[in-house]
């Protein structure tokens, strides 16, 4: 038996409790890892409640990324003892996830921990810093390279945000933070911000289709009114990488930027990410993700953290990176 965060189906909603559960209750799969650790995402706040219509089928173990050890395994690729990281393909909402002790899992979806991170560092990273890498290399796909204007990361006191914001700053980027906590101003100017930009000062819509170039690119972890308003403040040529909605799942924009200025708006999806890709995100963040910042983004958690956690992010109040501890 090991422990789990269940959430069962209520008259009113959903419950969420910690609970003893066997192997017998894991799902099909080819590989069972023994999890070490898992994070909180925004999805999770969802998984863990009742929203988002994400889960279909009741018992559920949320959990949307974790790493671990292999403990068996059919797949020749993972061998017991392995290392090995899980984001991703609708793990935690469609299948059981990473709140337990214990997962079982398909090969296809896990990925073999990169040379130069535990465990706890990849949760550290998690689903959101794996995003933001793909989202940095998007932008270097398209042009990006240091030296210009500045960089917009928005959202920035947030998961996505904070390792965006470390990973630009360490690659040599001038990095601008979007906040709207303005208290977190220290911890963003720690993790390598050079300015920090109030939500409040952007994420408004204008008139303008067009503003003064203000960014040579940006991380949006945000989305609507303040993706729509930043789309006009961008250099020439410059893109911007659409990871989030924290803000709001619109985009009440004009073509103007993209017509006469030539922005770039690229789309970034971590789930469905092909194995290749995801293993070249894995090993740069590995080269390029400075530990120490990691470090010092990582609010620590155990699985009885997790209703309330769940709660927090949901409201925007998670600051970094949550790493549930799951033993
Ligand atoms: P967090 O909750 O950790 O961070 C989101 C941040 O956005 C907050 O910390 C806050 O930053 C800012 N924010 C919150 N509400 C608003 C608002 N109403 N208006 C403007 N800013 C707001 O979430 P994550 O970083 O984990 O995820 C960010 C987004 O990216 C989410 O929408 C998530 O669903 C999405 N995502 C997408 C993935 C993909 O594959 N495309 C993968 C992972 C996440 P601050 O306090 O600094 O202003």
């Amino acid at each position: 038996m090991f422990n789990a965060l269940v959430v069962e189906k209520t008259e009113t909603g959903t419950q969420a409790d910690l609970r003893q559960i066997s192997y017998d209750d894991l799902p099909a799969g080819d590989v069972t890892v023994a999890v070490d650790y898992s994070t909180v995402n925004y999805k999770d706040g969802l998984c863990i409640g009742p929203g988002g219509g994400l889960v279909r089928v009741y018992p559920h173990v949320p959990g949307i990324d974790f790493a671990g050890t292999v403990e068996s395994s059919d797949d020749p690729r993972y061998r017991p003892g392995d290392k090995v990281i899980l984001t991703g393909w609708r793990v935690g909402e469609v299948h059981w996830g990473g709140y337990a002790q214990k997962a079982r899992v398909k090969a296809d979806f896990l990925v073999p921990l990169p040379h130069g991170l535990t465990t706890r560092q990849a949760m550290a990273v998690g689903t959101a810093g794996l995003t933001a890498m793909l989202a940095v290399m998007a932008l270097e796909n398209h042009g990006l390279e240091p030296g210009k204007a500045p960089v917009l990361v928005t959202g920035a006191a947030g998961g996505v945000g904070s390792v965006a914001t470390a990973l630009l700053a360490n690659l040599g980027y001038e990095v601008a933070a979007v906040t709207g906590r303005p208290e977190t101003a220290d911890y963003l100017t720690a993790l390598g911000a050079t300015q920090i930009v109030a939500r409040s000062e952007i994420n408004e819509v204008t008139k303008r289709p067009l503003e003064a170039e203000r960014w040579a690119g940006c991380v949006d972890a945000v989305g609507g009114d303040m993706l729509a308003r930043v789309l006009g403040q961008m250099c020439y040529g410059a893109s911007v990488a659409a990871v989030g909605l924290a803000g709001g799942a619109s985009l009440p924009a004009t073509v103007i930027p993209f017509l006469l200025r030539g922005v770039n708006l690229l789309g970034i999806d971590s789930v469905m990410q092909p194995f290749e890709n995801r293993q070249k995100a894995w090993a740069r963040i590995a080269k390029d993700l400075p530990l120490s910042k990691l470090e010092g983004m990582i609010v620590p958690a155990v699985l009885s953290d997790l209703p309330r956690l769940g709660k927090d992010i949901l409201k925007g109040q998670v600051q970094g990176r949550v790493v549930v501890d799951v033993n």
